[in-house]
């Protein structure tokens, strides 16, 4: 590991000054759990790492305000995993954080992390399109919010300068709540990036939300308004054209080693399936 400058603000104002000072030769640090790989393997190679861990103003990690639920930059997945109100009105988020590497990787990761690093199958990714989720982003001249649809771009790469920090990921708790379901394809029981991941919504008005990652550069939104992937009445006959038209844009690469892209396609319809029925079993329970 090539040494490096460590710093361990206190407060946001101070952490954006360290970002404005240093750009692109400093690197956030929320878990550390990329990033100290990447150090290591000399893959990053920054003057300065910046903590964000002693912010005070980051905690607590989840909080409710004005009819959102607030993950800030400390949010870890084991609390997500834990919070009540994201089991009452996320619970596919609380599924995909469930599932994140091993209880070690889930005491210190974050959703923002998660986001962050860019990785196409990061689990986070699909419960958080399909909740609508949004980043804030701090920077020394103000605060903006994007969509966490347009703030992932590909691989390794997101909406974000070298000056700015992630200070939160926020959920609209809607008034037409989403039912949903998360399920990933793994080689192997256990610690295992997937080679699918998959996060289906429906709403009362019949709309159903789709979200799928690693079978791309990205994880991908898909909406169908017909009504037929909702209607628990549709036979899975007539559902099957609509579910497979959702994942026309999967581009698995050939090039990977967890699973081939054949394979991969063809699991998508089958975990799309399987992730739609719960998510209407849930229907009659969400609050
Ligand atoms: C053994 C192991 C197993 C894993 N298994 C999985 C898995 O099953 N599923 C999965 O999705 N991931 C997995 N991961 C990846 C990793 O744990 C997650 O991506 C994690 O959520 C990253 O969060 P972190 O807080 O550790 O991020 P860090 O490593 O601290 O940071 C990651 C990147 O995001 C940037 N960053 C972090 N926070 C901010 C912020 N607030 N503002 C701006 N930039 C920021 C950092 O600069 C860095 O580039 C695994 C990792 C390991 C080591």
């Amino acid at each position: 590991m090539q040494s490096f400058g460590y710093r361990r603000p206190g407060t946001i104002d101070e952490a954006l000054a360290l970002l404005q000072e240093h750009g692109d030769a400093a690197r956030v640090l929320a878990g550390g759990t990329d990033l100290v790989i990447e150090l290591r393997n000399r893959w990053r190679r920054p003057k300065i790492v910046i903590d964000l861990k002693r912010i005070e103003e980051l905690r607590p990690p989840i909080r409710e305000v004005e009819g959102r639920l607030v993950f800030t930059a400390l949010a870890v997945m084991s609390e997500i995993v834990a919070d009540e109100r994201v089991q009452l009105h996320f619970p596919a988020l609380a599924e995909a954080a469930d599932v994140v590497g091993s209880i070690q990787i889930r005491n210190r990761a974050t959703l923002a992390g998660n986001i962050c690093n860019g990785s196409p199958a990061a689990d986070t990714a699909p419960p958080l399109l399909v909740y609508g989720a949004e980043v804030v982003i701090a920077a020394k001249n103000g605060t903006r919010r994007v969509a966490v649809d347009d703030f992932i771009i590909g691989p390794g790469k997101v909406d974000l300068q070298p000056t700015e920090l992630v200070t939160s990921i926020e959920i609209p708790i809607s008034a037409t709540p989403i039912a949903a379901a998360y399920t990933r394809m793994t080689r192997r029981r256990g610690t295992d990036l997937a080679s699918i991941t998959l996060c289906c919504g429906v709403d009362a008005t019949g709309t159903t939300r789709l979200a799928y990652g690693s079978v791309g550069p990205r994880a991908l939104l898909v909406i169908d308004n017909s009504g037929v992937l909702a209607d628990p009445a549709a036979s899975d006959e007539a559902k099957a054209p609509v579910l497979a038209s959702m994942f026309s844009a999967a581009s698995p690469s050939p090039k990977s080693m967890r699973a081939g892209p054949e394979y991969r396609v063809a699991m998508l319809p089958v975990l799309g399936a399987r992730a739609l029925r719960t998510a209407i079993e849930r229907q009659t329970r969400v609050p």
